[in-house]
């Protein structure tokens, strides 16, 4: 068949996304043409904000580089602008001269922002908030001048605000009205808005209405009507968009606000003309918001792939805000008149502020401030027309409370249903996802977007997608945090945060929250475990460990079970054990009445349907009959599985078994940033599957194979080889240094297969291998974080130590 031509005029997010769907439809209908008025590929728009605030790269955001337009087949005219459209040669030419014919032609040219008409608004200095060019513009500004006044104080004006103070200017809001975002917020919502920005440093004008930008060449200042002035070296307008419909002017097609187009995305002047994006106008709408332009796209692509079935019928919209560490969500009528109810929950000291306005039991609008889990699940609500009376009195709970109680996102994203919208960008559900995160094994969030789209866009729902693979993948998720702040208590990194304590001798929580001036008085449980393990790892003798800085599972000592009893798991070193061990632990089964017992895939004996005040008295008749805590449960070391190795073995070349009880007496008690798992085979036939651990030896005839970052769990990951080594005494050595840099150097919950990962591999042969004296006191250091580890948890606790944890609450009658 003979390709026919599409040419697609603007490289943006809208007209890409059509040619992503259509490319997924029909791969070979077109020869595909796109012109670009910016010279790069094609990139998120949306993240302009978080670049402009340091947090991500331009690198990071481009979403398709050049290479996929060449993978594609597609020609790309990057950095031409088209100027006309000859509608009866079906011709576009762009300013260089280019021409390109089509049978099909796409505009999907944007927005351009509205600029005030005031004098002085063509002074250098004064931008609008829309390209990567204006994002340069603010940064180079503000490596040179001090003063910016942003003129709006919506959703891209504040978000534009935001990013400049990150780049240390001092920054004015001017706003017409007495609150922010009105359109999305109502009052006391937008108020705690305020105070928010106000306390991070952002001034505002407000009610203020610019009459003049003043300067010379360059702009120096701002007045006011009311005759005010303020200086300024930067002006950002940022008080709306206006449909980009120059070029769909000029070709004759019908434009209103936007270009007018049907339900098939066809311009309603020639039907071969379609148009798509912020330039259009459906049904009365001119929309300035992703989700409904991929929405649009997905029709659009339906009708070029000629399967003419699809309909684009509008779309309700949902706001989210892009400011790190401020939690904001509306849609819908969220004011209210006299037909409605509100259903309000405020709670300034938290900064938590909920309304939901309802009209006849169904959800009309939302506003959520501080908390926004149940954003998704109210739009959702109302989307769907829901009748709520019969949970109306637990509405504003949000969803969990339907079912179990609890305030742990993690938990919370579990309850929704499969069809409760995660990513409202993309409209991609909870059920889609968790079914990709299963079938194709995903396990990083980069994958989950890859895979899905959800979190692709403005990237809002990126802590609920995260929840959601937390809460499918178990412990093996790796979170990899990268350049995230620690938490929401706090901008700084991980990394800014290790370094921090060991730079400024930081001893305590309370020191390093006060030094890196946290948000919130006493953290959250995700900082304060992070905190009790990294101040637990620089200062390993002096840091008296936190129990309320811990998860459950190590307050306990013991593994939490699905109906709320726990699991015993005594070391064995090596996976050995004597008849008398063996005797102690039948005799410990029958006094405690264990219902189950149980070999694990570790090679230890698991006690199963312990109750939690038995396990003290448990504990002590197993630590007087030698054992300590297998520490089954813990973000720590685990097990050193062995095979039976040269003692038995035809094959076996060295003693595993022995190496592995070494192993073990060197490393148990650790605590590790995750779970971490040893393993030693005898020899390369490897039946202790050493190739899945975070260490495996494998011993070969001249010695010894150390490999590292393996797992085995959802995503298996084989080890990389770390080096081969002559005697047992290296193989300690060696495993005692890979241990501590893994401790000094991972995230707070990274495995070390995600952490190798991240820093390449490179980086831990260097640290281990590079520099003898540097493995050396890696090893030394770890031997010294060992002698206070090395103290067995439950022998403590049977002694009475933590004894509150174990004693059931008495109610009174
Ligand atoms: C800073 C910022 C933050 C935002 N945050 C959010 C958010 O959080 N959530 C959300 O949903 N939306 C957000 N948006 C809006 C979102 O980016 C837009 O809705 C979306 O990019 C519109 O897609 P589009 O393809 O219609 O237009 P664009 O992405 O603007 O693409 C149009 C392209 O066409 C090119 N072009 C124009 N005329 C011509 C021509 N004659 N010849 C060749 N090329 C031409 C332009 O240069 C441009 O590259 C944000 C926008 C900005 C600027
Ligand atoms: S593999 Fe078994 S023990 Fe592990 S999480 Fe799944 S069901 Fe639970
Ligand atoms: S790994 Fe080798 S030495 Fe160990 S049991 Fe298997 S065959 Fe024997």
């Amino acid at each position: 068949m003979q390709k026919e031509n599409l040419v697609l005029i603007g490289n943006g997010m809208a007209g890409v996304r059509t040619l992503e769907e259509l490319l997924k439809l029909a791969p070979d209908h077109y020869n595909i043409t796109v012109f670009g008025e910016e010279p790069y590929g094609n990139y998120n728009r949306i993240m302009l904000s978080p670049v402009l605030a340091s947090e991500k790269t331009i690198e990071q955001i481009m979403l398709n580089g050049e290479q996929w337009y060449i993978d594609n087949g597609i020609t790309l005219h990057k950095g031409k602008k088209v100027e006309q459209i000859n509608r009866a040669r079906r011709e576009v030419i762009a300013t260089d001269g280019t021409v390109a014919h089509y049978d099909r032609l796409i505009i999907a040219t944007g927005s351009v922002p509205f600029m005030l008409p005031l004098p002085g608004a063509d002074k250098a200095g004064v931008i609008g908030f829309r390209d990567i060019k204006d994002v340069d513009t603010m940064l180079d500004t503000a490596s040179q001048y001090q003063h910016a006044v942003v003129i709006g104080g919506g959703l891209l004006g504040l978000e534009a605000a935001n990013g400049l103070m990150k780049q240390g200017m001092n920054v004015t809001v001017v706003h017409l009205l007495d609150t922010l975002m009105e359109r999305q917020l109502d009052k006391p919502a937008a108020a705690m808005l305020q105070k928010s920005l106000a306390e991070r440093g952002m001034t505002f004008l407000m009610e203020h209405s610019t009459a003049e930008i003043l300067g010379q060449e360059r702009v120096t200042a701002v007045r006011f009507k009311n005759g005010t002035e303020i200086p300024a070296d930067l002006v950002v307008m940022a008080v709306g968009i206006k449909p980009n419909t120059e070029l769909g002017k000029s070709a004759g097609l019908y434009c209103e606000r936007g270009i007018v187009v049907s339900d098939t995305m066809q311009t309603i002047t020639d039907p071969k003309i379609y148009a798509i994006g912020e330039c259009v106008q459906h049904r009365g709408i001119a929309y300035g918001l992703v989700a409904p332009l991929f929405e649009q796209a997905k029709v659009a692509a339906n009708h070029l792939a000629k399967h003419g079935i699809a309909r684009y019928v509008g779309t309700v919209t949902s706001t989210k805000l892009k400011v790190t560490g401020i939690e904001l969500f509306s849609a819908g009528d969220f004011i209210g008149n006299d037909k409605t109810e509100d259903i309000v929950f405020k709670d300034a000291a938290s900064g938590t502020y909920k309304k939901i306005v309802l009209q006849d039991n169904q959800v009309k609008g939302a506003v959520l401030y501080g908390d926004t889990v149940d954003g998704s699940w109210y739009f959702q609500l109302m989307k769907d027309g829901t009748d709520v009376s019969a949970f109306r009195d637990t509405l504003l709970f949000g969803q969990h409370h339907l079912g179990d109680s609890g305030h742990n996102p993690d938990t919370r994203v579990a309850s929704l249903p499969d069809n409760a919208e995660i990513c409202g960008c993309n409209g991609v559900c909870k059920g889609d996802i968790v079914k990709a995160i299963t079938e194709k094994k995903l396990f990083t969030l980069d994958e989950v977007r890859a895979h899905t789209k959800a979190s692709a866009s403005c990237g809002s729902c990126t802590g609920l997608v995260e929840s959601l693979l937390a809460h499918t993948v178990g412990g093996d998720y790796s979170a990899t945090p990268k350049t995230k702040p620690l938490c929401k208590c706090t901008d700084y990194t991980h990394d800014d945060i290790r370094h921090g304590i060991i730079q400024h001798s930081l001893k305590t929580m309370p020191a390093v929250r006060e030094h890196f001036e946290w948000k919130t008085p006493d953290g959250c449980p995700s900082c304060r475990n992070a905190l009790n393990y990294y101040l637990l790892c620089a200062y390993p003798t002096e840091y008296v460990d936190d129990a309320q800085s811990r998860y459950i599972n190590e307050r306990a000592h013991g593994n939490i079970q699905k109906d709320g009893s726990y699991s015993v798991v005594p070391r064995m070193f090596g996976g050995m054990c004597t008849s008398d061990q063996l005797r102690a632990i039948a005799d410990v089964a029958d006094k405690y009445q264990v219902p189950t017992m149980k070999v694990t895939g570790g090679q230890r004996i698991d006690m199963f349907g312990i109750k939690k005040e038995q396990l003290p008295a448990m504990w002590k008749d197993l630590s007087a009959a030698g054992f300590v805590s297998g520490h089954a449960y813990g973000k720590a070391m685990r097990t050193v599985k062995t095979c039976v190795g040269s003692e038995w073995c035809r094959f076996g070349t060295q003693d595993s078994t022995g190496l592995g009880v070494k192993l073990e007496e060197l490393t148990w008690g650790s605590w590790m940033p995750h779970k971490f798992k040893l393993a030693v085979s005898g020899c390369p036939r490897n039946c202790a599957e050493a190739t899945i651990k975070d260490i495996g030896v494998v011993c070969v005839d001249s010695g010894y194979e150390l490999h590292i970052g393996g797992n085995g769990g959802i995503k298996v990951r084989v080890t990389d080889l770390l080096c081969k080594v002559a005697t047992e005494e290296e193989v300690l050595e060696y495993t005692g240094a890979f241990c501590q840099f893994y401790r000094e150097d991972a995230h707070y919950l990274e495995r070390t297969a995600p952490w190798i990962e991240r820093v390449g591999l490179e980086k831990v042969k260097t640290a281990i291998l590079g520099d003898a004296a540097n493995r050396k006191a890696l090893y030394e250091r770890f031997l010294i974080s060992q002698q206070p580890a090395q103290i067995d948890p439950w022998k403590a606790r049977a002694d009475g130590a933590e004894a509150a944890e174990f004693t059931p609450i008495m109610i009174e009658a």
